[in-house]
């Protein structure tokens, strides 16, 4: 058994590594105890990548579902053919690669409720600066040099940011091709390498 397991991933140990993205649909699962099928496809992926099996994830979202009240025969009959899909195991059984961020970022914005995309993008700047400043203990100064990212819709600029700030990194640091990161996944193996 591999360390993402159904309740490993809600292990600090496990989500600190987490993209805010990730962050922000674990946050809603855990709040709503569902998600729509744009965050369901997006965090599928996302935990596939860093090691969830199929069978950890037919237990993380049966387990987090029912929470909401969805039984185990409404799970089975609704949800578990999509999630056994993601994995490549039924229908034209592709195996799908984690999403990177540009793909994330060519869907559709969530709607109120939902909780998929990427916050830098479709959060607004008072929650963001909450989430930035107080969530992550970021400085103003931080705070300002990653809003500046957002405001000019670089998005992912603004997140390695956040990622370098929360990382030990300086505050002006320099984004380049070895740094910039592009996918959530990469965000999250980079954190896990420094945790180790
Ligand atoms: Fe997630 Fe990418 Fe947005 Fe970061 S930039 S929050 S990794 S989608």
């Amino acid at each position: 058994q591999g360390e993402v397991t159904a309740t490993s991933v809600y292990s600090a140990k496990i989500e600190e590594n987490f993209p805010l993205c990730a962050k922000n649909m674990m946050n809603g699962l855990k709040t709503v105890h569902h998600l729509r099928y744009q965050a369901r496809q997006q965090l599928t992926f996302f935990l596939k990548g860093i090691g969830m099996s199929v069978d950890d994830a037919m237990q993380f979202w049966s387990d987090a579902f029912a929470k909401g009240g969805i039984t185990t025969e409404k799970f089975n009959k609704e949800y578990k053919y999509n999630f056994r899909h993601n994995y490549g195991l039924e229908g034209n059984r592709i195996n799908y690669k984690p999403w990177d961020c540009r793909t994330i970022l060519s869907k559709p914005r969530p709607s109120r409720g939902e909780f998929h995309g990427c916050p830098y993008r479709d959060w607004n700047v008072d929650k963001l600066t909450l989430e930035l400043s107080q969530g992550m203990k970021l400085t103003q100064t931080q705070v300002n040099s990653v809003l500046d990212n957002v405001e000019r819709t670089e998005y992912t600029v603004a997140c390695t940011k956040v990622f370098e700030m929360t990382h030990g990194g300086s505050t002006n640091v320099e984004i380049n091709d070895q740094t910039h990161i592009s996918h959530p996944n990469l965000y999250y193996e980079r954190s896990r390498q420094l945790q180790k």
